[in-house]
């Protein structure tokens, strides 16, 4: 059965097109890792290796040992395939993973403004009609007033503004999850962590308005499953598209 998930969902409407190639004829393409994008994933294990210490044993990792593990993560994970636009910046990229972690580090220690409850969760929900939906939280956490908060980690260089906050599908679905599996919730709050910016953006979602959203959903998957023409959609995003080397309706300018 089909699990649907946020990017899936984005990609269908996005171009429809987009989605036939990748999720039904699932057709295979040449794809370099970016370093920004090597960069965030060795940033995620390493806030994960953190949390998942404090939940398992409140052991808190010392900064110091905590960086090592990123400079060992990141020889192990390191691959001359990775594409860098100016490799003579590559010690910089570097630099700037570790400096996000060293600043996030000192902003939040000792870690216990709230408690962490789960970390890269790998979970599904039902919706309403039945269907499968995937939740990857990168740290769930609750404070004392039992408050829940669905966080996410954002290395990337642009801040979300609040009205992006506010109107985000990613996280809002996730705090679906959190509803029904933890039904002592009072406030569920969408945060963002922006690692480069050193700043957390936040947003709250109310129980009708989370109603809304999975009927919202849920009629999406419906139009997707009744699709039997998909239809492209060219536009500015064709640029960054991984097809557009092969989709003959790629715009170009
Ligand atoms: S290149 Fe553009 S039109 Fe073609 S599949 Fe990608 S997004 Fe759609």
């Amino acid at each position: 059965m089909v699990v649907y998930s946020h990017s899936r969902l984005q990609t269908f409407e996005q171009c429809p097109y987009k989605y036939k190639l990748k999720y039904i004829d699932k057709v295979p393409v040449e794809y370099r890792k970016t370093v920004e994008a090597f960069v965030g994933e060795i940033v995620h294990k390493v806030l994960e290796i953190l949390f998942k210490r404090i939940l398992e044993t409140n052991q808190i990792i010392p900064k110091g040992e905590l960086l090592k593990i990123y400079d060992m993560l990141w020889e192990e994970g390191w691959d001359s395939d990775i594409l860098v636009n100016q490799p003579d910046k590559l010690p910089l990229y570097k630099f700037l993973g570790a400096k996000m972690i060293s600043e996030y580090y000192n902003r939040n220690y000792p870690f216990n403004d709230l408690k962490t409850v789960a970390v890269e969760t790998e979970e599904k929900i039902e919706l309403i009609d039945g269907s499968k939906y995937h939740i990857k939280i990168d740290r769930l956490a609750k404070d004392k007033g039992n408050n829940f908060y669905v966080i996410d980690y954002k290395t990337n260089n642009r801040m979300k503004t609040h009205e992006e906050a506010d109107k985000d599908r990613q996280l809002a679905m996730y705090s679906i999850w959190v509803l029904r599996n933890f039904p002592e919730a009072n406030l569920i709050y969408l945060r963002w962590d922006m690692l480069k910016h050193n700043e957390t953006v936040f947003s709250v979602r109310t129980k009708e308005q989370l109603k809304k959203l999975e009927k919202f959903v849920v009629s999406l998957i419906k139009d997707i499953e009744s699709t039997t023409e998909f239809i492209p959609r060219p536009s500015y995003l064709c640029k960054w598209c991984v097809y557009k080397n092969i989709c003959e309706y790629a715009k170009n300018d």
